[in-house]
């Protein structure tokens, strides 16, 4: 994963693979409808279960409004209020 490098970084590497890997396609036959890249289940809001644990677990570790920007770059959608 080059995209992370050695700066310091509280998140756990596995979560960021989980992130990495778990990206939405869109399919052909679904019209516009989503699905996870890597393990084929259906995208939610949040992702795929596997990327949603990540996310959660991800968002456990937040402490600081300027991880939450990385976090939301990271992970494509932005927080704004949303369950
Ligand atoms: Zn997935």
């Amino acid at each position: 994963m080059a995209s992370f490098s050695v700066r310091y970084d509280p998140v756990p590497a596995s979560v960021k693979i989980d992130l990495e890997l778990h990206r939405p396609y869109r399919t052909w036959f679904g019209f516009g409808r989503l699905r996870c890249e890597w393990c084929n289940h259906k995208w939610g809001a949040h992702g795929c279960p596997r990327r949603r644990s990540a996310v959660k677990l991800l968002a456990a570790h937040i402490k600081s409004d300027s991880l939450r920007d990385v976090l939301a770059a990271l992970v494509g959608f932005s927080w704004g209020g949303a369950a």
